[in-house]
């Protein structure tokens, strides 16, 4: 898709999901554009004494609802249409559960794989002084990304720290834990999806034994296939970056990993009943649960009739485009659409601005029994709304978030 294009395709689920509601026309002027979108170009030193330069972004797409909030994505097909797109889903997440947010996005072209440890410090901290002062801990808090990790949170808020002159843990989240991140925040994404699956299994027809194909085995895509397989699930196929393997029989999580850890999961094909698989043909692989947990827009127009999954638990940002929600729609395959199923990241991202606020630390089973009853409090509002005006619930999760938007809207006043 042409990355110019990418909002407009996303304004049409803000769209669909206004007719829904008896909204003011102030609304969705507002949530039509971002709000501020600044650019900067990041000057490092390489190992070598060259220097290098990298664009970089910070979208604040709309604070109605509190501090702008979402990740930084380290990649080299970054865009700021992504970025703006990102941070609108950032948006509508953060209102699907009710955190006390807007959302933000941000990120920087580049393939961290190529850089050294210490490139990868001076990128970080190089962010963090462009932007210092667009973040803050009641302004815009940025987390993990495609590519980044807690590493590069901890040395993000080392670097806001040294610039403000004291610890503000509360600027970002997804930190090491020593430096105040939060028990179970590592896990998140996926355990939130998890909680969601296992809460509507018996609605969604999911029975433990039930087949699962993982698209993308970074963070996200590792945790769910562990906390799957834990529950009986037969993970038949994955991929990450270098291509995909398929074993109708199931593939061994342990060994999974293992590979990851090697480099890629591709290392396994051909032992044991393990296939190499062509990425395109993993969407048409046979399964009951398809989880997509790269980049945007792999489900689409050209391979979505081939989707053989009866659910898609959709753990990437935006991994199916509008054209293909439809054709699923159709063959009547259940979504659980991002701004629900991934919103456990940003959940615990929240628990830990909590803590880091309070400076009080919880017990890893509270912080999952936390995020639990929130994954399932806001997953039965959606499957009920869903049912109610007979639409998707991705339809549902977007008017879900937008009556929450436009109640804060007309709250501010008509003043700003
Ligand atoms: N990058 C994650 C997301 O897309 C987490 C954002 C956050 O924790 O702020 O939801």
């Amino acid at each position: 898709m042409q990355a110019a294009s990418m909002l407009d395709q996303a304004l049409t689920r803000l769209d669909e999901a206004a007719r829904h509601l008896d909204l003011d026309a102030d609304v969705l002027e507002k949530l039509k554009y971002p709000r501020e979108t600044t650019k900067v170009r990041l000057m490092i030193r390489m190992d070598d004494g060259s220097r290098k330069s990298f664009m970089a972004w910070r979208c604040r797409y709309d604070d109605t609802r509190g501090p702008t909030k979402g990740g930084i994505r380290f990649h080299p097909d970054s865009t700021m249409e992504e970025v703006e797109t990102l941070a609108f889903w950032m948006t509508f997440k953060c209102a699907v559960m009710n955190l006390p947010y807007g959302g933000g996005k941000g990120a920087v072209q580049v393939d961290p794989r190529t850089l050294s440890k210490a490139e990868l410090e001076r990128l970080s901290r190089a962010y963090v002084q462009a932007f210092s002062k667009i973040i803050g801990p009641d302004r815009d808090i940025p987390a993990p990304d495609v590519y980044t990790n807690s590493m590069i949170m901890g040395w993000m808020a080392d670097e806001y720290a040294s610039i403000v002159g004291e610890a503000t843990p509360a600027v970002i989240t997804g930190k090491p834990i020593a430096l105040g991140g939060s028990l179970g925040r590592d896990d998140a994404t996926a355990r939130g999806g998890y909680y969601l699956v296992q809460h509507l299994a018996r609605a969604l027809g999911l029975e433990p034994g039930a087949r699962v194909v993982i698209q993308g085995f970074g963070n996200a895509g590792q945790h769910i296939a562990r906390l799957l397989a834990a529950d009986g699930y037969t993970i038949v196929a994955v991929s990450d970056s270098k291509g995909a393997i398929h074993s109708p029989a199931g593939i061994d999580v342990d060994r999974l990993m293992a590979a990851k850890g090697q480099g890629s999961v591709t290392s396994l094909a051909g032992a044991d009943g393990i296939s190499s698989l062509g990425a395109e043909d993993l969407v048409s692989v046979d399964c009951e649960l398809f989880i997509p947990a790269a980049l945007e827009d792999m489900i689409h127009e050209r391979n979505a009739g081939s989707v053989k999954a009866r659910v898609i638990l959709e753990l990437a940002n935006g991994p199916i485009t509008p054209e293909a929600d439809d054709i699923l729609a159709t063959k009547n395959v259940v979504v659980l659409p991002d701004i629900l199923a991934n919103a456990g990241g940003v959940t615990v991202s929240y628990f830990e601005w909590v803590q880091n606020r309070q400076g009080y630390y919880w017990p890893v089973d509270d912080v999952h029994a936390r995020l639990k009853s929130t994954m399932e409090r806001e997953g039965d509002a959606i499957w009920a709304l869903a049912r109610e005006k007979g639409i998707t619930l991705r339809s549902a999760a977007y008017v879900h978030a937008l009556s929450r938007l436009a109640g804060a809207i007309e709250a501010h006043g008509t003043q700003q």
